[in-house]
């Protein structure tokens, strides 16, 4: 009898230290980290992927933390899940909108187990938080053997399962800097169904004189709406009028994908319709 095994063969490492995981991940070819495995033990059952060595990063408590720096910014260790932001106080009082996106992903499973490095490194065009922090402004830290770089979002997200990440490397943490007095972030999106897949999302970040938009499905990196930031970036309200007129023709510049759930036309249109969403919850945030 032929006995089928759910995941291939693969060496496990459970490193204490940031430097540890980093070493084991440098020594061997086709090593991969493992953080929550919502997406990486699943795409090893379906043999999408057949990392040799698997790399816990469950030990490292480096990269657990929540804080927030003396600047008011906010720390998030690549290994916090989903359900640690929605519990944060520090999340709370910093970027609400967090804890409030955090609570829709998936499912209790998924939210206690997935993780925002996960989340980002993946940048599965569908997931929520790559065009969040790409709207909130996000750096993102990566420790190799050669040190520590930050990079910005705009560096950070370069494809479909592809990030400024190496291999051998490893993301340690994100920071959002402090939203400013009067400011708001919001994400909106329509999915698949309740907490489901989304089709089209947009993410924006609403500050006096400053508005930052990123759109998530319409590329395959979280794609800045920067022809509606410039529109509304002099606008002297941004009322339901002003932002809907900013919009127009947003669809036009866009090159989303066509698939079974949405051909690229009617993406188009979406993007539009979640960018006006995203805009006007952000600013009506703002106005606290
Ligand atoms: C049923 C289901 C529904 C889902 N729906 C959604 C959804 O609607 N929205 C959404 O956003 N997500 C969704 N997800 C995905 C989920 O959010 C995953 O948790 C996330 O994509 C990956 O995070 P993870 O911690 O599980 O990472 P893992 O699966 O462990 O790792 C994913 C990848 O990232 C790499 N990696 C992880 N951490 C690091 C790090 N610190 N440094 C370097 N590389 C790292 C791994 O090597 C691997 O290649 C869903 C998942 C499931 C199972």
């Amino acid at each position: 009898m032929i006995k089928r095994m759910l995941l291939r063969e693969v060496e496990y490492a459970r490193p204490g230290s940031v430097e540890e995981a980093v070493r084991l991940l440098g020594a061997h070819d086709g090593a991969r980290a493992l953080a929550g495995g919502q997406t990486l033990v699943n795409v090893m059952k379906a043999r999408a992927a057949s990392p040799e060595v698997l790399v816990d990063l469950a030990d490292l408590s480096d990269l657990r933390g929540i804080a927030r720096s003396a600047d008011g910014s906010l720390e998030l260790g690549a290994m916090v899940t989903y359900s640690e932001l929605v519990r944060s106080p520090a999340v709370a009082a910093a970027r609400p909108v967090l804890a409030e996106v955090a609570a829709t992903i998936a499912d209790r499973q998924v939210q206690n187990r997935g993780t925002v490095g996960g989340n980002v490194c993946v940048n599965d065009p569908t997931n929520h938080l790559p065009p969040l922090f790409a709207a909130m402004g996000a750096t993102f830290t990566i420790v190799g053997p050669g040190g520590e770089r930050t990079v910005s979002a705009g560096d950070f997200f370069l494809g479909v399962y592809m990030t400024a990440v190496e291999e051998g490397e490893l993301l340690t943490r994100i920071t959002l800097p402090a939203l400013a007095a009067g400011a708001g972030d919001a994400l909106e999106g329509i999915t698949l169904g309740v907490n489901g897949t989304f089709l089209v999302s947009a993410a924006a970040t609403v500050a006096p004189g400053s508005v930052r938009i990123a759109l998530g499905c319409v590329s395959a990196v979280p794609e800045r709406a920067t022809l509606v930031e410039e529109r509304l970036s002099g606008a002297a309200d941004l009322s339901r009028e002003t932002v809907h007129a900013a919009v127009a023709g947003l669809g036009d510049t866009l090159d989303p994908p066509s698939d079974v759930h949405a051909p690229a036309d009617y993406r188009r249109r979406l993007a539009e319709v979640c960018c006006e969403r995203a805009v006007l919850a952000a600013a009506k945030r703002a106005k606290g």
